[in-house]
């Protein structure tokens, strides 16, 4: 199922999308839950980011094309860092470049949500505490990122974490394991990788992290970038597509 997050007025919802129509998700998200009544056609309705998370958790050069073409080492074991929740944007909303920056860059990122509280999870049920995978991109302020030792203000501003466009529930991790992933600027490809590449699974990844912080529902994973990543300018659009999953667009503004 396609799982969208969606705004009437000052109320925010749950939906579902069934064919190019949306529809009230009735029940909870995370537990039990059915298609409710027609809210309306999909591209009349405004798309929020589909999560609600208390954290979104990122991992570093976990493709090798990536790690070289930053000439850095694939790590031997995950290098995990956060991005902010208010870093995060809908499908549609814009990429805002910040005046500290003179280079912000795209990384197109197959992105995890999990369904269930965990900790301390094996890697062989991490799985089971997914709830969906979306497009994510991880919009990372590369000259910041490289003058500080820590991570937090190149890759946490406002709109640094554009996902979506919906969440694609109900999938085996094998429905992840090799799909491709496209990055676009302004119809150009940038970066075109496969989930394959990964040198640590999404299902490590979650086991991984669990071991260090209490996974809750609606928290994010973001997997990592193929390589390609590159420049972004105002006036540019920038797509995320990940095959069977969808196609994440987004304008990018000077602030
Ligand atoms: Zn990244």
């Amino acid at each position: 199922m396609r799982v969208v997050r969606y705004a009437t007025g000052t109320i925010t919802r749950w939906g579902v999308v069934e064919e190019e129509t949306v529809q009230e998700l009735q029940g909870d998200l995370y537990g039990t839950w059915q298609p409710g009544p027609v809210v309306g056609p999909l591209d009349a309705t405004t798309l929020l980011p589909p999560v609600t998370p208390t954290k979104i958790i990122c991992v570093g050069r976990n493709y090798p094309a990536h790690a070289a073409e930053h000439r850095a080492q694939v790590p031997t074991e995950p290098l995990l860092f956060l991005k902010p929740p208010s870093a995060l944007v809908g499908p549609g909303g814009p990429i805002i470049l910040p005046p500290q920056s003179k280079q912000v860059e795209h990384e197109g990122e197959l992105a995890v949500v999990i369904g269930r509280r965990c900790r301390n999870v094996r890697a062989e049920e991490a799985w089971s505490a997914v709830l969906g995978v979306a497009c994510g991109n991880d919009v990372t302020a590369r000259d910041l990122q490289r003058r500080d030792s820590q991570w937090t203000r190149g890759k946490g501003f406002d709109t640094f974490c554009p996902l979506g466009p919906w969440l694609v529930t109900g999938l085996a991790e094998a429905d992840v394991a090799d799909l491709a992933l496209v990055c676009r600027v302004n119809g150009a490809v940038r970066q075109a990788g496969r989930t394959a590449e990964m040198v640590f699974s999404p299902a490590e990844l979650i086991a991984y992290a669990s071991a260090v912080m209490t996974l809750e529902p609606g928290d994010l994973l973001l997997t990592g970038t193929p390589a390609g990543v590159g420049p972004l300018c105002p006036g540019d659009v920038v797509e995320v597509e990940i095959e069977n999953i969808g196609l994440l667009r987004n304008p990018v503004v000077a602030q």
